[in-house]
Parts: C-alpha cells; structure tokens; sequence
C-alpha cells in the first residue's frame, strides 16, 4: 500500500501557540492552570495537558478564585473576559491572533453602522466567542439556504465575517450568495481569513487527485478536520475521519492501493504516525509525501512566558 501525505498538514501557528501557553504557564506557575474550554479540540493534546496539571472547565464558575486561567484558542465572548477581571482571574488568553482578528473587523463593522452577518456553525466555541465580542446582534449563517431565509430589508448595510475553520468552497458560496441577495455588503476576502485553513484545504485537494481514500487525523468536534474529511467525500473519495490509529478499520482497504493521509489543524504529528504504524500491520507500506506550501508563521507568546524554557528545553538545561 502507498500512503501519501498531505502537505501541509497537522499543527498550525494559532494551535502551536495556545498549547505552549498551557505548557510554559504549568511551567512557571505550577499546576494547576485552569483552561477554558478544550484549549484545542482534539483529545489527545488535551489528556496529554491534563496529565501535566491542566484542569479543563466549560465555566469560569469552575475556576477556584485566584487560580491562573487560561482561554481556549477558540476566543471567548466579553462576558467571560468581564467575569474573569471581575474575579481578578490571572488570565492568559490562548485566542488565535486569525480569531482575535476577526473580533476585530466584526467591531469595526459594527461601529461603522453595518449590520453583521456571521458566516459559520452554531453552538461552535468559536462562533460563540466572536458573537459575542460585539456590541451588536449578529445574524449567523452556515448555508446558502440561511442567506435566503434571513428576514432583513434588501438594502441594508451589511457586512461579514466568517468563522476561521470553514471549507474556504463552501464560504464563496454563501457570500455569493449574500451579494447577490443584498445590495451594500462589504466583508474581508476569503483568501484572508485563514492560511491554515486554506493550506490543509488545498493540500487535500491535490491529495484527491492521487489517492483511492483519505484519511483525516482529528476530532470529531475539530470543525477544521471534518472539512478536510468532506472535501475528500465531496471529491467522490471513501474518505474517514480517525482519532488515531486505533480508529483504523481493515475493511475500508479492500481494493485500495494510495491512501491520502492528512491531519486537521489540531492534531499532532504522532497520531499521523500511530496511523502509518496501523496501516503496516495491515501489509507493506510506502510512505511519500506530496510537494506543497512550506508554512512559516508564527504567532508571539505573552511577554511573561515567552522565557520559560519548554518542557523540551527544561529537560535538556537539567540533562
Ligand atoms: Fe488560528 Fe487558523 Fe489555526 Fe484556527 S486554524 S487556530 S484560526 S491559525
């Protein structure tokens, strides 16, 4: 069996940056360091945290007073960072600067008198978050079907914005469908929301070209790695989304000789490898791995952990 990895794939700079926070504050602080919501939908990294000293709560009600606190990747709303000052939490906040950046065009829509249109999936941690860091109602919207159904006048100033994690297709399409619904809509371009998305998207695609299924390492509540498990399935591939390798089941390789494997955006390199380890029990495996775009972003840390050793690092200063 040939097993082709996608490139790029796995860790991006907003998941690689929230993880170290959690790190380094264990690091510095000691445990426990109380994290809001899983710091990365992906449960490996979170029992791996937890392990270390992380204590993960869905409510700061849960947060014993005084203990350091962290927020999630995914962003909070106002009321959380509101209820944490009120409490006088030490807070470090894990929100992905993509995120953080689309609090911010949200505001400046608002403040510019437009009303907001979200683009992205109920009930998602993120969606919730970014809803609430604007003063205004937003209207949100995962479908073509939603734009038509939205109950405001055909002239209003629209504008806007998008969860970070969609399938970059499926977004065009709903903003083209808001544009052509209503007159004043402006809204950032899709290519701007985020690089990993599109990256790990785009790199599935050249993956479907040379494989016979694909698999996608990742969360079932990672909403970047069912993406990448539908394009597969949109592109007409048997595609499976697996935690690890555990997950592999021997049935789906009947009759396939190229296996696309990739990994969303939270899940890290040894899952993809306990995979490649499940697929040579099954039989002799090559693995290769596709040209593609070399990422090099990286997102700063706070300025009070940014000089504490990793733990990776604290093990070599003691060795
Ligand atoms: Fe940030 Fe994009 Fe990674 Fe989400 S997928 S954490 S927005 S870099």
């Amino acid at each position: 069996m040939q097993v082709i990895l996608a490139n790029p794939r796995g860790f991006c700079a907003g998941v690689v940056r929230a993880i170290e926070i959690v790190e380094r504050a264990l690091q510095r602080y000691g445990a426990p360091v109380y994290v809001r919501h899983e710091i990365v939908h992906n449960r490996h990294v979170v029992d791996t945290l937890r392990g270390k000293g992380a204590v993960f709560v869905e409510d700061l009600d849960e947060v014993p007073e005084g203990a350091m606190t962290v927020f999630s990747a995914h962003g909070v709303a106002r009321t959380v960072e509101e209820e944490a000052k009120r409490r006088n939490l030490p807070v470090f906040d894990a929100t992905c600067p993509l995120v953080t950046k689309v609090h911010l065009q949200g505001r400046r829509y608002a403040k510019a008198g437009r009303t907001l249109v979200m683009i992205g999936h109920e009930g998602h941690a993120e969606v919730i978050g970014t809803r609430g860091q604007v003063d205004v109602h937003v209207h949100l919207v995962s479908t073509e079907e939603d734009v038509a159904a939205l109950d405001l006048p055909l002239d209003t100033p629209l504008a806007y914005i998008t969860q970070t994690t969609l399938s970059v297709d499926d977004t065009r399409g709903v903003i083209a469908a808001l544009g052509d619904r209503f007159s004043d809509l402006i809204g950032p371009d899709v290519s701007e929301i985020c690089y990993a998305t599109q990256n790990r998207q785009s790199a599935v695609r050249d993956l479907c070209k040379v494989a016979d299924l694909i698999l996608v390492v990742g969360s079932e509540n990672s909403s970047n790695s069912s993406r990448l498990r539908d394009l597969g399935a949109d592109e007409g591939l048997p595609s499976y989304l697996v935690a690890d390798g555990s997950a592999i089941d021997p049935a789906w390789f009947d009759g396939i000789e190229r296996v696309g494997l990739t990994a969303g955006a939270s899940a890290p390199d040894e899952l993809v490898d306990s995979v490649i380890d499940a697929l040579r029990k099954l039989g002799p495996v090559d693995v290769s791995q596709l040209a593609g775009v070399d990422e090099s972003i990286q997102f700063g840390l706070p300025r009070e952990l940014r000089d504490v050793p990793t733990p990776t690092q604290a093990a070599v200063i003691s060795a």
